[in-house]
């Protein structure tokens, strides 16, 4: 059993020694480049924000993000768009489809935000083919229950498109965030393909809660369980054991280029998953790196 690349030089060998074409990450951020530079300065600040320091890895310019996520094997991707205020969203989303219609290993993506326009660009962004959507309610600073958003969720819902949402306290508490608020949307809309985002850091048990009760629920892996996230929010101990209950629930998400560490730390944390639990081993790390994320992003299963 592999316990993962040592290094980014070797994960494009490592995955196809897993027997897999590459790997699918749905939780990646292209940006325009002068908000790339915004997120950037915030993480240079990042002992203030987060108590703790967050060097980007990756800072690079787009190009050579993208050569890298290929040099990678990195198949396909979501590239996550999110806003910061109201205005902001049906910009990103119109940059976020012009981005994946140059780049064929991305997959159109948008965004919302509670604002007057909020159903009616989403609609706009669904008929255009976007294929995934991201929902921060942490940087968004905003309710996910707020009533602008209802109908949102609803044609969200009969897309079957996975909708990212970074609804955990993680790296900060919000006003909005907590699983318990995102449950009651759930709640609302049982049969929304939620991913929840970094697996719902830190409240990693609520999360696999909700994987129990809402069946097109799922876990991304972004940061989870890499000796950084380990420091802030680490696992329960009965992380690996409750994965056995639900391997195909989880998707690749790492949130390249903006992570404090090279890429191959996050496929080596879930590695150590796999090996831990003999229910889990290569096949679940095939679930997760490559077969989950594909189906999420690529059958969509309300059209
Ligand atoms: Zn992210």
């Amino acid at each position: 059993m592999s316990f993962g690349p040592g290094s980014d030089g070797v994960v494009a060998t490592w995955v196809r020694d897993l027997g897999l074409p590459g790997l699918v990450d749905i939780h990646v951020h292209f940006l325009p480049q002068r908000v790339m530079r915004k997120v950037w300065a915030f993480f240079d600040d990042a002992e203030r924000h987060y108590g703790t320091a967050w060097p980007v890895w990756y800072r690079e310019t787009e190009e050579r993000r993208l050569d890298i996520l290929r040099k990678l094997g990195v198949e396909q991707f979501a590239p996550l768009v999110y806003p910061h205020k109201p205005g902001m969203a049906k910009w990103l989303n119109e940059w976020a489809r012009e981005f994946a219609a140059r780049e064929p290993d991305a997959v159109p993506t948008a965004t919302v935000y509670p604002e007057p326009d909020a159903a009616e660009y989403v609609e706009q962004a669904l008929r255009a083919g976007v294929r995934c959507v991201k929902v921060h309610v942490q940087v968004g600073a905003f309710d996910p229950r707020d009533p602008q958003l209802e109908a949102v969720w609803g044609m969200l819902t009969d897309a079957g498109i996975p909708v990212v949402v970074h609804c955990g306290h993680g790296p900060v508490r919000g006003e909005f965030t907590g699983l318990d608020v995102f449950a009651e949307v759930l709640a609302e809309h049982p049969r929304l393909t939620a991913v929840l985002a970094h697996a719902g850091m830190p409240e990693f048990g609520a999360a696999l809660d909700l994987l129990d009760r809402f069946p097109n629920t799922y876990l991304d892996t972004t940061m989870v369980g890499t000796p950084f996230a380990e420091r802030l929010s680490p696992l329960p101990p009965d992380w690996v054991a409750r994965l056995a209950d639900v391997p195909h629930r989880v998707a690749l998400g790492t949130d390249f280029p903006n992570i404090p560490y090279p890429y191959a730390t996050q496929l080596r944390a879930i590695a150590q998953w796999a090996a831990a639990d003999e229910r889990l081993g290569e096949q679940f790390l095939r679930a997760v790196l490559y077969e989950t994320p594909k189906a999420l992003l690529n059958d969509a299963r309300g059209r």
